[in-house]
């Protein structure tokens, strides 16, 4: 039985990760970090079914000695490194947390690795965001990084650390260069997740008005679960490599939100008002990504469409409003 560790594992990825090797057999381990509301710990993973089937360890990403126990104990064949400050915008609030976390730790884990577990393989959860103000009409594993905000550039410095180690110890260290993925599971101050928690209690008469940033922005958005599936194939490659995970199709924000409303029913303009404080000090305009490397050596592909992700994530959030549940 395969034995894998996933940081980041009551996070969006991690739950679908953790419901894929599950299912293919495995042995699964997740860091989990300390909090005083131990109630929504593991929310993802129940809403999964999953919570009973996964073995939790108590740790952080910023404590080295955490990772060292955590890693000789559970002595994981791949270990999935998920976890991250990972919100845009509040990485201009806590930027040097957001360094501290989604960079600086990076480098933890793989020293944690190099110490006790040098065989592991290891998969790094980088980011389109590193592309930043493109430099390249389609994103692809050649174009140049210019990250945007203090995410982007922690990302970028975990990417390259991820790069380093893979060359300077020959550790089975692999990037995926990932654009946006959603999913019912995504967090609710992510833009997509916002729009369709809102649409659904709007069509239940539960508020009336939904507050956006920017619109005209435009993302490259997928499935999570499309891309967890990425990640398990980047480890089981004989060589590690980096790969740009996307479906190669970009929408805006503002039609995102008409289609969310338009499954409902209901028209965007009659509830949609601009507010300044959704605006970015630096913004990322256009994602688009060039997935024909992970198509030809991964055999990965986007399976699901950004309408019937719409439609699965207003079906979830409806459910939840109706049954007074919060996710
Ligand atoms: P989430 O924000 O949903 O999950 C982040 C996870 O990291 C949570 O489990 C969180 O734990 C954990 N975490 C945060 N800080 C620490 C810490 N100090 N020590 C240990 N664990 C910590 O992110 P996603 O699942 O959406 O994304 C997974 C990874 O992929 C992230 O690294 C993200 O930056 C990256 N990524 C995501 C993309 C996307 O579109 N979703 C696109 C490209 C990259 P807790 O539950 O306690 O908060
Ligand atoms: P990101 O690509 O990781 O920053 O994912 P987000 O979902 O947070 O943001 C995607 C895009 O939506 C960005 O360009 C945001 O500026 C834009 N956006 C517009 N309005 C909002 C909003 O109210 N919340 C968020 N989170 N993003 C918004």
């Amino acid at each position: 039985m395969k034995v894998a560790l996933i940081t980041g594992i009551t996070g969006q990825d991690g739950a679908y990760l953790a419901q894929l090797l599950l299912g293919k057999g495995y042995q699964v381990h997740g860091l989990v970090r300390r909090s005083a509301s131990a109630d929504v710990i593991g929310t993802r993973l129940k809403w999964l079914g999953i919570e009973n089937d996964v073995q939790l360890h108590d740790g952080n990403l910023t404590d080295l000695s955490s990772l060292i126990r955590i890693i000789d104990t559970v002595k994981p064949d791949e270990l999935y490194n998920l976890g991250a400050q990972s919100f845009v915008k509040s990485s201009w609030q806590q930027p040097l947390l957001t360094g501290q976390v989604t960079g600086i730790s990076v480098t933890n884990v793989l020293e944690a690795l190099r110490i006790v577990s040098p065989k592991t393989r290891f998969y790094q959860a980088s980011t389109s965001e590193m592309f930043g103000l493109i430099q390249a009409e389609r994103q692809s594993e050649k174009t140049p990084f210019y990250p945007r905000s203090p995410y982007g550039v922690a990302k970028l410095y975990g990417h390259w650390m991820t790069v380093n180690y893979r060359e300077s110890f020959n550790l089975h260290a692999s990037s995926g260069i990932l654009f946006n993925h959603e999913s019912p599971l995504r967090g609710i101050e992510f833009v997509t997740r916002k729009i369709t928690h809102s649409v659904a209690r709007i069509k239940l008469g539960l508020q009336d008005k939904l507050a956006l940033g920017n619109m005209d922005a435009t993302r490259d958005w997928g499935h999570a679960r499309d891309y967890v599936e990425a990640m398990w194939l980047m480890l089981q490659q004989e060589t590690p490599d980096d790969y740009v995970i996307a479906t190669g199709r970009t929408v805006s924000v503002r039609s995102f939100c008409k289609l969310a409303f338009e499954a409902v029913g209901l028209k965007m303009e009659d509830h949609v008002y601009i507010d300044p404080q959704f605006f970015r000090p630096a913004e990322v305009e256009v994602l688009l990504g060039d997935p024909s490397k992970a198509k030809a050596k991964l055999g990965w592909e986007a399976r699901t469409t950004l309408e019937q992700l719409v439609v699965e994530m207003i079906e979830a959030d409806m459910k939840r409003a109706k049954d007074g549940v919060t996710l």
